[in-house]
């Protein structure tokens, strides 16, 4: 139907930010996007959005798009510009190089790199294709830098990688326990969901725990402002305190749990004065958070924890995230409403990616690729022999791969790794050692696309559907409003058209019968068989479900009438034993320290209004009134000590690289501690930005890397 100018067409869909997962209404002609609301039917916002969300219709206009990549492009060497091409000949020159490559040097010299930000069914094709078809489990995605950690926490304690609670749980709670998270920055309407629950329970505690006094902080009730990577130290004094008080259930760990003698032992020694010279806090804060987490041992008060990249972004990652889920499990705060852990989602569908095991170390379903039983059900959902036994390149290793030549072509899908990877020099030679790189990509701009052999255009948010799930486990739809600008394609339609050619190029009969998909739905179908049984099972929900009743939570088996807002309510944990485990875990220091060179501990995270790289939200003019440029946010007293004047150009650098950027005097950071927005690709003269600075060092569990941590020393800039 034509529309009136005063009457737009209206398509329901998910905002393509946050893991909050917030529902938004498009309106537009059918042709343009014109504007945006929030959908007051979903379960994540009830109508609300934040400053980015907001002006979601903003990074649609015409002047917006000029960023955007139309048509394919290719370059003939590497000396050569790129040109543009026809998608036959860009789609049979990748897959001749693939099956080239894979010839020559065996399917592990390949190697997919994707997002936490593309659709489920998105991943699920990237996700067959590199282990179904090429034979290799050399496929990891940018979530390995984000959510890994939450995901190993949760494996090694309660037994999947199931966040047990979900948003409305807010209402229940008696006390919030904010780890390592912004959420007024990061999560911005959770946060108003918080604010909510407050006002509606004054006597709920707020407990805050970041080295930074953040806008969240600012609002705790207790602000524990610990040294960075010494969470571990503090969990394991509160449980102390926990065990010394008599605050711990005793009939809860007995009925549900194990491991907790061996926990008991490791805590004796995190005395609240040890664990406070060790985190720079009070004996007194470490009780009191004790005593408010524990409500003093009244089991019938509840105590909810949200935490986010403060603990996963961690060489001790896993760690940190079990010994806060300890103290869920020691004091019974799990499994009944308003109580439980639960880890924030960065991206808008990082959970989906972990569902379909697009990951180096997962397979489909929450499956795990180093089991074997796993393999052989995915091989047989699959129809093919077998899928590779051999661990896949996470992340970091993948492109230490490339730069050392092993991995020799790469497919890189709506993801800016040139930018968002630690050591940014690093990750740079890498992509110029590889011999072949495809970057999928909605924008041609971005600081990976400039070393794209092949750029393959994308449609982006408002031109694709689809399927994700945010951090409660909710999967909502993702519906196409307007037509793909240019010759822009799905990222799944490209992927299985790569997979069909680079399937007869390597003389494989059965790819066609891999990728039989005509549309987005036998995707979604095929995956959701792929979890019958598991954890996740959502075998009930069909596309029309998600249309009649809404975003659901998974589980959703099949005869269900509707998902699951709380797990673990029976006490029975998907382990061997139907128990949850204890992990006794000890603190280690971040793996750099400050010393006389590199005296300042620098952290990196989020800025209230803008998104990852800025591909998109750097379009927007008014995104940029909240922080402009990059600043380095630093103590009055080190800039004082420095010569240094609140605005200056100053140099930071570190082990691996340097950047300017200008000095901000913040109270929100103690004196030797600074922070570092993560967003710039390139700072105030054109160089490097912030991830020139942090390190390549990962969790040994998730392979996580420890980008909130790395020591750098701030000068005045002198040019020349
Ligand atoms: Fe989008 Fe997250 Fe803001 Fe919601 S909170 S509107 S999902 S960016």
């Amino acid at each position: 139907q034509p529309a009136s100018p005063a009457s737009p067409l209206e398509t329901k869909s998910t905002c393509c930010y946050c893991g909050v997962g917030c529902g938004v209404i498009i309106e537009h002609d059918g042709q343009q996007i014109t504007g945006v609301r929030g959908d007051p039917d979903h379960p994540a916002n009830f109508g609300r959005l934040c400053t980015k969300g907001s002006t979601l219709h903003l990074t649609a206009t015409p002047d917006s798009q000029v960023v955007r990549a139309l048509y394919p492009e290719l370059r003939p060497s590497r000396e050569a510009p790129r040109a543009r091409t026809d998608w036959d000949t860009a789609l049979r020159h990748a897959a001749d190089k693939f099956a080239t490559v894979i010839r020559e040097h065996g399917p592990n010299a390949v190697a997919f790199y994707v997002s936490g930000q593309l659709l489920t069914e998105d991943y699920y094709v990237f996700n067959k294709l590199a282990k179904g078809l090429i034979g290799t489990n050399n496929i990891d995605t940018n979530s390995r830098l984000c959510m890994s950690s939450a995901a190993t926490g949760y494996k090694q304690t309660l037994g999947a990688d199931s966040p047990p609670g979900c948003y409305d749980d807010l209402k229940h709670t008696d006390c919030l326990f904010l780890a390592g998270s912004n959420t007024a920055f990061a999560h911005p309407i959770l946060f108003r969901r918080i604010e909510d629950a407050r006002a509606l329970n004054p006597a709920m505690k707020m407990i805050v725990v970041d080295p930074r006094r953040t806008d969240t902080a600012e609002q705790a009730d207790l602000h524990l402002a610990l040294l960075p990577g010494t969470d571990i130290a503090l969990y394991n004094a509160m449980l102390h305190v926990m065990l010394w008080e008599e605050w711990i259930k005793p009939e809860y760990i007995g009925a549900h749990t194990e491991g907790f003698d061996v926990l008991r032992r490791t805590v004796r020694e995190y005395t609240p004065a040890m664990a406070a010279e060790i985190c720079g806090l009070t004996k007194k804060e470490i009780e009191t958070a004790a005593e408010w987490f524990a409500h003093g041992g009244d089991a019938s008060k509840a105590t909810m924890s949200m935490y986010c990249m403060g603990l996963n972004q961690s060489t001790h990652g896993t760690h940190n995230n079990a010994a806060l889920i300890n103290l869920h499990l020691a004091t019974a705060q799990i499994g009944k409403p308003g109580a439980g852990p639960f880890s924030l989602t960065g991206q808008p569908n990082a959970m989906g990616g972990r569902e379909v095991g697009g990951m180096a170390t997962l397979l489909s379903g929450h499956r795990d690729m180093d089991n074997a039983e796993h393999r052989a059900e995915v091989a047989k959902l699959w129809g093919i022999p077998s899928v590779p036994e051999q661990a896949g390149l996470t992340a970091i290793e993948l492109f230490d791969a490339m730069a050392a030549g092993t991995v020799k072509a790469v497919w890189i899908s709506c993801t800016n790794p040139a930018q968002s990877m630690p050591d940014q020099n690093l990750v740079r030679k890498a992509l110029e050692t590889c011999e072949f790189v495809v970057v999928q990509e909605a924008y041609r701009n971005t600081e990976t696309a400039r070393y794209a052999d092949l750029l393959l255009p994308a449609t982006s948010w408002g031109e694709k559907t689809g399927t994700v799930t945010n951090s409660e486990r909710r999967i909502s739809r993702v519906i196409q409003a307007v037509p793909a600008p240019g010759e822009a394609r799905h990222d799944w339609d490209t992927a299985v058209d790569f997979a069909r050619r680079l399937g007869n190029e390597l003389g494989d009969t059965h790819t066609s019968a891999l990728f039989p998909y005509t549309n987005e739905e036998d995707i979604w179908n095929e995956h959701r068989e792929s979890t019958r049984g598991r954890d996740l099972d959502i075998t009930g929900l069909s596309y029309a479900t998600l249309e009649q009743q809404g975003p659901q939570q998974w589980p959703f088996p099949q005869g269900a009438s509707g998902g699951k807002a709380r797990l673990y309510e029976d006490g029975i944990y998907p382990t061997a034993s139907g128990r949850a485990k204890f992990v006794a875990t000890e603190h280690k220091d971040t793996v750099e320290k400050a010393d006389a060179r590199y005296p300042i501990r620098m952290t990196t995270g989020r800025l209230r209004d803008q998104w990852h790289g800025m591909s998109r939200t750097g379009t927007v003019a008014r995104l940029y009134a909240h922080e402009a440029e990059p600043m380095i946010h630093m103590h009055a007293a080190d800039i004082d000590r420095r010569g240094l004047k609140d605005g200056e150009l100053v140099r930071v650098k570190s082990r691996r690289g340097e950047i300017v950027v200008k000095a901000l005097a913040s109270e929100t950071v103690r004196p030797g501690q600074a922070f570092l927005p993560m967003h710039w690709g390139s700072n105030a003269l054109g160089g490097l930005g912030t991830n020139a600075l942090t390190l390549k060092s990962f969790d040994p569990y998730s392979k996580q890397p420890e980008l909130k941590h790395s020591a750098v020393q701030i000068s005045k800039y002198v040019p020349g």
